[in-house]
């Protein structure tokens, strides 16, 4: 049976502990022991039709879960059913004859929905093949991240659903297999799959980042790159105002030949503290791509500068001692960050996996953000370093860049986007300082979207003003998909509905 039940009806709370359903019937899909992954995901997703069945009989809504990390709580629903996906995550080749013609079948790989980004991306380095962009950990899964628009800071890529070619998606009326109009995966796999074909533009481009609304997705195909070494250069320097217009004409170049090597770089972050964010170092994280060899020196993912979540440690502190926080964070960002390699160290070199880490769950996390558009970067990031330190934020703020991602209703919806978050300890000081950011922002008429795992304090008429004719491009496609009112409402919750994703 690929679904069990865990348990009687319950709590659950998400992984970092920002939201609880209550009263809440726990499910979880699993993984079968099928040769081919086509013949897994039939069994699989008939088996979800059947359980949505079974929920409307129950008059229950139903909740898919991922790894079940957004704070922003779109992984909570009360008196739901929740169907936990995570052990529904093998990952299968995909065969010339199963594509189309033209396509490359070997970039491709069938994706249990549950997989985690850090199993596919273990899996596509087996096979000589990376991600080529993702979010700063990969302890997600592919679907959670993808409903999302989860991303890193690879400066010419967008989110990691960009990597989605084809998505099963099982709703009450069917089981679907939802690609764009020119098509992927082969009519006899499609069958194979016990889904119905649907090669619809739109629909797959509001279905690459559904948030949750759109059915449950089972599976996916997923593209990749050859894979490729990235060096890291990551460094504590104070960045100069000028340094910031580089930044937003995206003259990445200069700016990492005056903070790291005089090399084009692939990847550029930059955490600063917003408490004289000039006058105190920032922490500055290169990556440099090189193509792939089978002798470079292994270098374990502390030596590679993976992970930098210390900073939640001073949670406490920074709230308790309001006066002392520019300094604190300042001490916890030496502390946090892995010193080096930095540009005199030996170079290190590892795979986009490799350079990647799970995070363990961080109680009280506040985690929230604003993208804009990349040129908007020099006068907007000054003055939200101000107004969220003159309000007592207790958080670094990070800046990181992307190109457009796909997907009708993706934050970063500019052509070229630069990515500001507030990532630490979670306190109503710090929630009210951002309130104040965004606040800000739109005084001075700077546009801005915000991430939907983050707490960002949305709702639903600025989610339709926010995105305007995609937005309502996605919801056309999310009701031509269900176009039964009762099956979209079976995906509803407090939050979701909050948003006008649901109903
Ligand atoms: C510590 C931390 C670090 C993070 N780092 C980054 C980062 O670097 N960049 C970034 O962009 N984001 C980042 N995030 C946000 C994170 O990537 C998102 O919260 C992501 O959605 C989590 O994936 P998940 O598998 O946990 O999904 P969940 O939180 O479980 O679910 C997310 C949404 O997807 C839905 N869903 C999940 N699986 C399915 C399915 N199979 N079918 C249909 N719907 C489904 C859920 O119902 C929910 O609405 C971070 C979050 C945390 C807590």
């Amino acid at each position: 049976m690929p679904i069990v039940t865990i348990g009687a009806e319950g709590r659950w709370t998400n992984y970092h502990g920002t939201g609880t359903s209550e009263e809440a019937t726990r499910f979880a899909l699993r993984s079968g022991v099928a040769e081919r992954g086509r013949d897994e995901i039939a069994i699989a997703a008939r088996a979800v039709q059947d359980w949505l069945a079974a929920a409307q009989v129950a008059k229950r809504r139903v909740r898919p879960l991922g790894a079940g990390w957004s704070p922003s709580n779109v992984n909570i629903s009360s008196q739901s059913w929740l169907l936990h996906t995570r052990r529904f995550n093998r990952c299968f080749r995909i065969g010339g004859d199963d594509v189309r013609p033209g396509i490359d079948a070997a970039a491709l790989m069938l994706v249990e929905a549950g997989a985690l980004v850090d199993e596919v991306s273990d899996k596509l380095e087996a096979q000589g093949r990376s991600l080529w962009t993702s979010g700063a950990g990969n302890g997600q899964t592919f679907a959670g991240a993808a409903a999302t628009g989860t991303h890193g800071s690879m400066i010419a890529r967008g989110g990691i659903q960009d990597h989605i070619r084809a998505i099963q998606i099982v709703t009450p009326a069917g089981i679907h297999w939802i690609e764009p109009a020119a098509g992927v995966m082969s009519d006899a796999f499609i069958a194979a799959t016990g889904s119905i074909p649907l090669r619809d533009d739109a629909i797959f481009a509001a279905a690459q980042l559904p948030v949750g609304s759109f059915g449950i997705v089972t599976a996916l195909i997923i593209d990749s790159v050859p894979k490729f070494l990235v060096r890291p250069i990551q460094n504590l320097r104070k960045v100069d105002r000028a340094a910031l217009d580089w930044l937003a004409e995206g003259d990445f170049r200069r700016f990492s030949a005056a903070y790291a090597i005089d090399r084009d770089p692939d990847f550029v972050q930059m955490i600063v503290n917003p408490y004289k964010p000039f006058k105190r170092a920032a922490m500055l994280r290169f990556l440099y791509a090189e193509p792939w060899r089978d002798d470079y020196p292994r270098a374990t993912p502390g030596q590679l500068g993976a992970g930098h979540d210390a900073l939640s440690l001073l949670g406490r502190l920074l709230n308790d001692y309001p006066w002392a926080r520019g300094a604190l964070l300042q001490f916890a960002m030496k502390l946090g960050y892995a010193s080096g390699p930095d540009v005199d160290a030996p170079p290190v070199f590892g795979s986009w996996g490799e350079g990647l880490d799970t995070h363990r769950p961080l109680a009280d996390l506040f985690n929230a953000s604003v993208t804009i558009d990349r040129a908007d970067l020099t006068r907007a990031f000054e003055l939200i370093c101000a107004v969220y330190a003159r309000h007592g934020g207790s958080t670094v703020v990070t800046v990181r860049f992307m190109e457009r991602a796909q997907g009708l209703i993706a934050p970063a919806r500019f052509a070229h986007n630069a990515v500001i978050d507030f990532d630490g300890p979670r306190s109503q000081r710090t929630a009210d300082a951002y309130a104040r950011v965004v606040e800000r922002l739109d005084a001075e008429g700077i546009v801005f979207t915000r991430h939907w795992a983050k707490s960002c304090r949305l709702d639903a008429a600025r989610v339709a003003a926010d995105y305007g004719d995609d937005f309502r491009r996605w919801r056309a496609a999310r009701d031509r998909l269900m176009p039964d009112p009762a099956h979209r409402a079976l995906f509803g919750s407090e939050i979701l509905d909050g948003l006008g994703l649901t109903l």
